[in-house]
């Protein structure tokens, strides 16, 4: 692949290739946009096929985090890890502080955090190398588990969503099918029960079915869920589950869930729309968890605490989610270019303010 051409083509400032011999690592960070602060995301822990595949992916990631941050206020640029590495046999301390070493030479440009493939212990080893780490357990100064906020964005960007077609944001007697039971869509579905709504759930992992059955929810077999006549879908599991197979397929008004990069494609928003179905953009709902560590890096300069001021904020998206659906409807775009538009106009308005103090 001609690498430079597509980040060029991308706006992307920086990859950096990181190679530890002794510890294991071969990794790379993308830093895609830091006009609005140093660029933050988690990083993946995922055996790649080749190169260009770990390469295209955390380019990808590390835009997509440029919008989230942008889309919700926060003084963040975007960024990605990814540790070419098989996480369930090859994860290890050393590969792990290698990695740190890694984020600890851009000085502060880069901050990680925990993804795919990661587990709370496994920051740990890495915040032994460096202090650009964030999500660390609250034992060890950090602001915790980020699915909490994380659901509670999701349940509030649905509830937006909801009132722009039914007139009202309440959900009780909707049905809602749901991709995946892991951390996220427990505490979605949390707050769903809370208002008597009805799910219909899927996953791959017998425990959380189990789970899933525990709290009155009917089961689907994972292919199923794309046919389950409901209100809402909510994509709580993988990316590029929105395609040209699966929307077809959905029968449903509303299509709100916590996975990132849900398009297959970003023309996927414009088949959504033709179909008649709202789509809540994946980044504008799912942003609890990247308010939380952003609240985490910049609470010696703000007060109240972490937790309070993260709630605060992961509320806002609510409005983020009604002002991306108006956007959608005066400029007659799908809401996933709404979305775009929303965040290029904060970047652009910041890259302004900064030529105007130049
Ligand atoms: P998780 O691993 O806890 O849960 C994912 C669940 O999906 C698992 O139970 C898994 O078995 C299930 N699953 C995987 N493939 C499936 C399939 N084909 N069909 C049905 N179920 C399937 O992960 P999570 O932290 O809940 O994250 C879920 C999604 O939300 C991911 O896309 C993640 O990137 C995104 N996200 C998470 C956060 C966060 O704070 N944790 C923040 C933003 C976005």
């Amino acid at each position: 692949m001609n690498i430079l051409e597509h980040m060029q083509t991308n706006g992307h400032e920086q990859l950096v290739v990181c190679s530890d011999p002794a510890g294991g690592l071969k990794a790379f960070i993308a830093i895609h946009d830091t006009t609005l602060g140093p660029a933050c995301g988690g990083v993946r822990i995922w055996p790649h096929a080749s190169e260009d595949d770990a390469i295209v992916d955390v380019l990808r990631l590390s835009r997509a985090m440029t919008y989230k941050s942008a889309a919700a206020g926060l003084a963040f640029g975007g960024g990605k890890g990814l540790i070419m590495a098989d996480p369930r046999t090859e994860k290890n301390e050393a590969l792990l502080r290698a990695f740190g070493r890694c984020v600890d030479s851009l000085g502060g440009r880069y901050y990680t955090t925990e993804d795919v493939g990661m587990k709370p212990e496994d920051l740990l080893h890495i915040a032994r190398e460096t202090r650009y780490v964030l999500g660390l357990p609250p034992d060890m100064g950090g602001s915790g588990d980020t699915s909490p906020l994380t659901g509670l964005g999701v349940y509030l960007g649905m509830k937006a969503a909801a009132a722009s077609i039914w007139g009202s944001d309440n959900l009780r007697g909707k049905m809602v099918a749901m991709q995946g039971f892991g951390n996220v869509a427990r505490q979605t579905a949390a707050h769903l029960l809370e208002e008597d709504v009805r799910l219909t759930v899927t996953d791959l992992n017998e425990d959380a079915i189990k789970e899933a059955r525990s709290l009155g929810a009917a089961i689907v077999r994972p292919e199923e869920i794309y046919d389950v006549d409901a209100d809402i879908f909510s994509p709580c599991a993988l990316g590029g589950i929105l395609n040209d197979e699966t929307i077809p397929r959905l029968n449903v008004a509303l299509v709100a869930g916590g996975a990132n990069n849900q398009l297959l494609e970003p023309r996927h928003g414009e088949a959504l729309r033709k179909r008649g179905i709202v789509y809540a953009p994946d980044y504008i709902i799912n942003a609890g968890g990247i308010i939380q560590v952003a609240c985490e890096a910049a609470h010696e300069s703000q007060g109240g605490t972490i937790a309070e001021r993260a709630r605060a904020k992961t509320e806002e998206i609510y409005a983020t989610t009604q002002q991306v659906l108006a956007i959608s409807r005066e400029c007659d775009m799908p809401t996933s270019d709404a979305a775009d538009s929303l965040a290029e106009q904060r970047l652009q308005q910041a890259r302004d303010e900064r030529r105007n103090a130049a």
